[in-house]
């Protein structure tokens, strides 16, 4: 009986033990990711306006080495060298030339530190060809038809892929603005990440993996790093950097700042330095999930900073630090900034009720006025809504003021129409009344009395 016991519990261990993901089994230690992202590698030519000299990326992929670091490095397979340059059409057959297939020092470099297991390639672009027109947020992606994403995707990932002979899988947009086409072309094209930013999400699946950029400065990681430090597991931080950040005086501080990060990390327990395809790989709340709720949690705060800025209270709203965090952590956060967002728009839209109120008064007698003023702000109101459409549209989220704009602006509108139209109904009681004056019996007259008395 003891001996069955012992072989069922073994087996159970045993087992167990095989199907728990290695990171999991470690209890008593919470994993935390640091991603570093480098964007727009490629050969430097004097449109990039970087006065760093070519030694540069071997100093920064060195650095990465001598701290046992990952640098996720987004290359650009066939940048715009001229801006005259025509624009490259991945819908034809031909595969345009680039620097990914000659011999120079950029791809030689590159692939030692990918062989090395420094560089962790990824895929940034196709021409980092800015798109839309002036006005629009930047992005070579966003907004493009969905073959032409697929298209170009492709082109650029088998010429990437090939040129490193190992298979390129993650993706991050130049000026981190992608669509949900781009995302239906990643999935097709078997791409396991995709790093953008907290601007928007617009993918509704859980086959690709989104981890956003969550700051552009290594001082600023180090400090919420440092600060968070009962952070639950499987945090991940990503640190967006790029060649000029790296140039000119402020470059030698950039660089000190990202070693004392790259240290800090390496003599961490919790804290480790990963590439995308490291990151454990997320069962019950996957990682577009997170990201996903993410982005809410993130524009919430953003809109209630807008707001209280605006009306002059700075610091009433610490904004917390961006990093990916496990679902939990959203779902106990995210109700309360939302709610304290609902509040501010209910209390502006009174606030807007008041003065319409206040101001009601003072025109008595001229109730067309009333009727041009309640016309005017729902102008205003379609105006300000028209506008957000348009934002939306142009790839940028919509402010906080223009919130309580529309909020305060909907609360005179509403209102001057109930006050307005309360006067007519009032006025109209009066004169049907009238002609009944002389007959005090008729019911009829009762209930226009105590229409009029409300
Ligand atoms: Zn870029």
């Amino acid at each position: 009986m003891k001996l069955g016991l012992s072989i069922l519990s073994i087996t159970i261990i045993g087992w167990a033990t095989l199907i728990t993901p290695a990171y999991a089994q470690d209890q008593s230690q919470n994993h935390h990711f640091l991603i570093v992202r480098y964007d727009d590698y490629s050969p430097r030519i004097p449109m990039h306006q970087i006065d760093a000299g070519e030694e540069l990326e071997t100093r920064l992929f060195e650095l990465f080495r001598r701290h046992r670091a990952r640098l996720v490095v987004g290359v650009i397979p066939f940048p715009v060298m001229d801006p005259e340059q025509q624009e490259l059409d991945p819908l034809s057959d031909n595969t345009p030339p680039s620097w990914l297939s000659q011999p120079n020092e950029w791809i030689t470099l590159l692939r030692e530190y990918v062989h090395n297991g420094t560089v962790d390639p990824a895929l940034h672009g196709y021409e980092h060809r800015r798109h839309p027109p002036t006005g629009y947020r930047h992005g070579e992606y966003r907004l493009q038809p969905y073959a032409w994403q697929l298209a170009s995707l492709r082109q650029a990932q088998q010429m990437l892929s090939s040129s490193l002979d190992s298979r390129v899988d993650v993706f991050v947009p130049p000026w981190n603005a992608w669509d949900a086409n781009t995302a239906r072309a990643l999935e097709e094209l078997e791409f396991t990440w995709l790093s953008p930013d907290l601007n928007h999400a617009e993918y509704s699946g859980d086959q690709l993996n989104i981890a956003p950029q969550c700051t552009a400065d290594p001082a600023q990681a180090l400090q919420w790093i440092q600060k968070n430090q009962d952070l639950p597991g499987d945090v991940a931080l990503v640190l967006v950097t790029h060649p000029f950040d790296f140039a000119g005086e402020q470059g030698e501080t950039y660089f000190k700042q990202l070693e004392k990060l790259l240290v800090y990390v390496e003599t961490s327990n919790n804290w480790q330095s990963v590439g995308f395809n490291d990151l454990p790989m997320l069962q019950a709340s996957s990682w577009a999930q997170r990201f996903r709720e993410a982005v809410t949690w993130d524009r919430a705060q953003v809109i209630l900073h807008d707001m209280f800025d605006t009306a002059g209270v700075t610091g009433l709203i610490q904004r917390q630090p961006v990093f990916l965090m496990p679902q939990s952590f959203y779902d106990s956060q995210t109700w309360y900034w939302q709610g304290m967002i609902y509040v501010v728009l209910f209390f502006t839209a009174c606030v807007g009720g008041a003065i319409a109120w206040i101001t009601s008064r003072w025109v008595r007698s001229h109730n067309h006025l009333l009727m041009v003023a309640a016309i005017v702000t729902t102008g205003l109101l379609v105006y300000l809504i028209l506008g957000a459409v348009q934002i939306v549209g142009t790839g940028y989220p919509v402010r906080g003021i223009r919130w309580q704009a529309i909020a305060g602006c909907a609360g005179v509108m509403a209102a001057f129409w109930i006050i307005w139209s309360s006067r007519q109904a009032t006025a109209s009681a009066s004169t049907t009344r009238q002609p009944d004056q002389n007959d005090q019996n008729q019911p009829t007259i009762d209930s226009t009395r105590s229409v009029q008395s409300t």
